[in-house]
């Protein structure tokens, strides 16, 4: 503990913002951030801490610049998503691809036409910068889009349903993560859930037996996050849509992560697109923005424009609407279906999924002598193949194959310990622990220049920064 003598050697707060080390400081927080930091760390020594020596000036404005910087690290900092999810909702599902990136940035720098029509000058709908390209995309008479999939469900069936009756199937009452429960949503929108057929069974028979005075609509919601095999039946979207039909009632089919194009030209399981399911004859077809289709947060709802004209009308739209940042950025997303040729290139989030095993493996030996170099002693580290998910809710069963850098601690050292550097690294490196040890799977990782510069910190001698 610093003494009686050596504390009165301690430097003002003056003499430590005149001190060289203050300058960049000054320079990026601001005299009065500056000034309050350095006086909680002179606080800090008079009060005891740990300091055998009492620093000067310059060391003191050095431990405040460090706070300082500890304080003004945001959470939300760029990562390496390297836990083989590619769209992983708590790392903030797709990437956006540079056109979107550049429409987003435009829009915000600069006013905007956004609910002004420069052909008329007469007051325009924010709805119209995509409603046609989403027509042209998915061959439906209208769409809308609201804050994401989730608003979109609630508003499609607060909209037809309110104070009525929608018919689910039992196999499809669905929970994805984030308290987005089917049921839940159902009783906030004001509708009452009427469950037909069982959990592996439901015929169209099931909801024709469940059809009355009550019902507003019949709905099918895309079980994204599980499946049901074995003794299954389902009634699948054009048969449903024929029973709605029949009974004079809307068809609202919730696609969840729902795609515009054909996915197993890419390597990846088929799915049915939009297109599909608005041919099939729902109604009304709802669908996120930032899961396989690699834009934005945002929940797309396609279909019959009396319908889309009625959810237009719903108060609850102004509430769930999206911002100019959001419609540009997913306009210039939505565009780049234009030309499937080259969408792979494009759109990141497919390029990530797309990417082949010996692709990922041949990055994975290139990178391995380099990461050796900088581990702590005790960690070791191999490729090894491995199988990527694609995340969201999007084709559960569906895995890529893959290649990962594994770390373990063989001499049964602290595994976790290193788990955590990798997070404190100044652009964090999040992986996923499987069988004892810490999977880096590449598939996502973009930029090896930059992992290997940011991997450094590691071996610097104070660790990570
Ligand atoms: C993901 C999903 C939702 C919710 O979509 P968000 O865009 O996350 O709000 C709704 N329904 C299904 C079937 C989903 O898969």
């Amino acid at each position: 503990m610093a003494d009686k003598a050596a504390l009165r050697a301690l430097p003002s707060v003056d003499r430590v913002l005149a001190a060289p080390g203050a300058a960049s400081m000054l320079q990026r927080f601001g005299r009065a951030e500056a000034t309050a930091a350095i006086r909680a760390v002179l606080a800090e020594i008079r009060a005891g801490g740990a300091t055998p020596v009492v620093p000067d000036a310059g060391g003191v404005a050095a431990r405040a610049a460090a706070a300082l910087e500890a304080r003004d690290r945001s959470g939300l900092r760029p990562l390496f998503n390297l836990t083989g999810t590619v769209l992983h909702t708590n790392l903030g599902r797709a990437v956006l691809a540079d056109a979107a990136i550049e429409a987003a940035m435009a829009a915000m720098r600069d006013a905007v036409a956004l609910e002004f029509d420069l052909a008329s000058g007469r007051r325009g709908e924010r709805d119209d910068h995509l409603r046609a390209l989403l027509r042209e995309l998915t061959g439906a008479e209208d769409a809308t889009v609201v804050n994401n999939n989730a608003a979109a469900v609630l508003i499609a069936l607060n909209t037809l349903g309110e104070g009525r009756q929608a018919v689910v199937s039992r196999g499809e009452l669905i929970e994805i993560g984030g308290a987005f429960r089917m049921p839940d949503i159902m009783a906030r929108a004001g509708v009452r859930l009427v469950e037909v057929g069982t959990t592996n069974r439901t015929h169209a028979r099931d909801y024709r037996a469940a059809l009355g005075p009550d019902t507003a609509l019949l709905m099918k919601v895309h079980t994204s996050n599980y499946r049901i095999e074995g003794f299954t039946a389902e009634v699948g979207g054009a048969e449903l849509a024929a029973v709605a039909r029949d009974a004079g009632v809307p068809l609202l089919n919730d696609l969840g992560s729902g795609t515009l194009i054909d996915l197993s030209r890419h390597g990846l399981q088929r799915e049915p697109t939009v297109r599909e399911a608005v041919e099939d004859g729902a109604d009304l077809v709802t669908f996120s923005g930032d899961k396989l289709l690699g834009g934005p947060q945002a929940g797309f709802i396609v279909g019959r424009a009396e319908l889309i004209g009625a959810i237009n009308r719903n108060p609850m739209k102004r509430a769930l609407r999206v911002d100019k940042i959001r419609l540009a950025a997913l306009e210039a997303t939505l565009k780049l279906y234009r030309d499937p040729d080259r969408l792979a290139d494009r759109l990141p989030a497919l390029g990530l999924l797309a990417r082949r095993a010996p692709e990922i493996e041949a990055q994975a030996r290139r990178l391995l002598e380099a990461v050796e170099q900088v581990l702590p002693a005790d960690i070791a580290v191999e490729a090894v193949p491995c199988r990527s998910q694609i995340g969201s809710g999007a084709l559960p069963l569906d895995t890529l194959p893959s290649f990962a850098l594994r770390f373990t601690a063989p001499r049964g050292r602290d595994l976790e310990a290193f788990v955590a550097a990798l997070r404190e690294l100044p652009r964090p490196v999040i992986g996923r622990l499987r069988e004892g040890a810490l999977l880096l799977d590449l598939r996502c990782l973009t930029d090896e220049a930059a992992f290997l510069d940011n991997l450094a910190a590691l071996a610097a001698p104070h660790g990570p920064v």
